[in-house]
Formats: structure tokens, sequence, C-alpha cells
């Protein structure tokens, strides 16, 4: 496995691999790496020739209080697990390198960006879909994948992919659960063993709204009064939000007809964990 960090080696590297007619895939992650990141490694690994994972701690998508200093980092643990799964190599650019001075431009996909995250998380979005435009340019994929767990940025990139005429196949893939169901997730490392033990309201919350759709509730405000009393919010527990939306546009849905997307942001202790799932009306 090669490490790259620098942007024009990258650049020289994907063009060998399209030159030879080798189809590239794109893992884009902030390392920390855990088995939700390994998990779309390995799918893509089954299905291209070259995998590229990059690393980087994007600090334009964070906002000035959230947590960018003490993201957590362990390089060489996330090369030895990128190499073990088969990674081919691994794009870790200095921030200086992606952003050199002078730098001003970036893509903005407007409406799909703003509810749920978009309104807690300001800016948040604008610089997801530009340091991801950004790695397209850079890697040169023909696949990319990217986690359901965060469904609003798969949303949002999918958006991006299709209004700019990107020729990548973006890849959705499904939500890698702990043994007791907790989300998978680089932050879950900041939880203490009591805070972790509320974090599990998440997807008990998920649970019980399809337990009520499959009893026939179809009404967003009885669902959704119904998480909020299994979420229990409290002193170290704060909703962000919950919220029913329809999967394709993230707008709000009042009844469910289908299926919609029940998306949760909620603050444990000082750590913002997001959890969702489609909730699906059974035909009978
Ligand atoms: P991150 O390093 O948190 O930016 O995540 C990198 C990629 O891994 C994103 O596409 C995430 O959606 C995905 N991802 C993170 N956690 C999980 C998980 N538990 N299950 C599936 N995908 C995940």
């Amino acid at each position: 496995m090669r490490i790259i960090s620098s942007i024009v080696e990258m650049q020289q590297q994907a063009d060998r691999w399209r030159a030879e007619g080798k189809k590239i895939a794109l893992v884009p992650t902030m390392g920390y790496l855990h088995e939700g990141h390994i998990s779309l490694m390995r799918t893509v690994r089954a299905r291209t020739e070259a995998v590229v994972a990059s690393i980087f701690v994007n600090p334009t998508q964070f906002g000035p209080s959230e947590d960018f200093a003490s993201y957590p980092r362990d390089f060489e643990r996330d090369c030895r697990l990128s190499d073990e799964v088969g990674v081919d190599v691994i794009f870790a650019p200095e921030a200086g390198e992606m952003y050199p001075s002078g730098s001003q431009t970036h893509v903005d996909v407007m409406e799909v960006t703003k509810p749920l995250c978009g309104k807690s998380r300001p800016g948040h979005f604008r610089g997801v879909t530009t340091v991801v435009a950004k790695l397209f340019n850079i890697v040169k994929p023909h696949q990319a994948i990217f986690g359901e767990k965060d469904f609003q940025q798969l949303t949002t990139i999918r958006r991006m992919v299709a209004d700019l005429n990107m020729d990548i196949e973006i890849i959705g893939h499904a939500i890698v659960r702990e043994a007791d169901d907790l989300a998978m997730s680089s932050r879950n490392v900041y939880l203490s063993s009591e805070e972790r033990k509320k974090a599990l309201r998440l997807n008990l919350a998920l649970k019980e709204a399809q337990g009520l759709v499959d009893g026939g509730e179809r009404q967003s405000d009885r669902i959704l009064a119904r998480v909020r009393e299994v979420l229990q919010p409290g002193e170290d527990v704060r909703i962000d939000y919950a919220q029913l939306c329809r999967p394709d546009t993230l707008e709000d849905v009042v009844r469910i007809e289908d299926c919609a997307l029940l998306a949760l942001a909620v603050r444990v202790g000082a750590t913002r964990l997001i959890d969702n799932r489609i909730l699906t009306v059974q035909s009978s």
C-alpha cells in the first residue's frame, strides 16, 4: 500500500491506473477508522481494481466551536487497518496542500443542506461538498462510497454529482453498528461509560418508531412524540433534532405514506451523535 500526500502525485497515479484500464474507487474518510469505514473499503475492494482511501480531517467542515482540534487521530493504525483490507493507496494531504492561500472557490448544494444538520452546523455541508469535489478531481474515481449513517451527506453528494454532471457512481452503504446497536462513529470514543448507555437510546427510539408504524401509526407528530419520550431528554441528553422527512429531498413528512427517513441528532454529554432509519410501511 502506498501513502501519498501530494495532489500531483495522486493525480499521476490515477492517470496511470486509468491508462491501464483500471476502475478506481474512492473511500473518503476523516480517519480514526472503525469497522464502519473498513466495511466501506471492503465493499469497493470487491468491485474495483484500484482502491483509494482518503484520510483528511477537513477543517472547513467544522464550525468554530466544534471539535476540529480534538478530533481523534491515529494515522499509523489507520494505515495498518487499510493495508489489511487491501487498500492500494492512502491519500492523506496536509491542510495547506488542499487549501493553499488564495483559494476562493467552493461548492454549495442549496436545498437538501438546509434542514437537519444544515440548521445546527452552518457551513458544514459547504465544507463537505467542496472537499469531496476536490477529492474527486484529485483521485479521479469511477466510484465513491459513503455511509448512510451520514444520510444527509450522502443525499447532498448525490445531488452535487447529478447537478454538476460528475461522471462518478455514488454507492451508499448501510449503517454499521456495534454489537449493542450503537451506530459506529469515530466520536464514540468521547463517551464515558454512563454516556454510552444513554447513547443506546437513539437506536431504541428508531426501533420504537418502526414498531409504531408496524402497528398502523402514520402521523409524524405522534411518532416523533414517542421518539422524544424514548430519548428521555434531560441535562446530559439534549435533542438537536428528531425529524421525519422524505429520503430523497429531506423535506418534512406530516403523514407517512410508504416510507420516511427518521433522522436523529442528539447531544449526549458534550458529544453530538447522529443516527437514522428509513421507516417503511409493510404492504399488506
Ligand atoms: P467519517 O470518517 O466520519 O467522515 O466517515 C467516513 C465515511 O464513513 C462516511 O461516508 C461515513 O458515512 C462512513 N461511516 C462512518 N460511520 C459509519 C457507520 N457506522 N456505518 C456506515 N458508514 C459509516
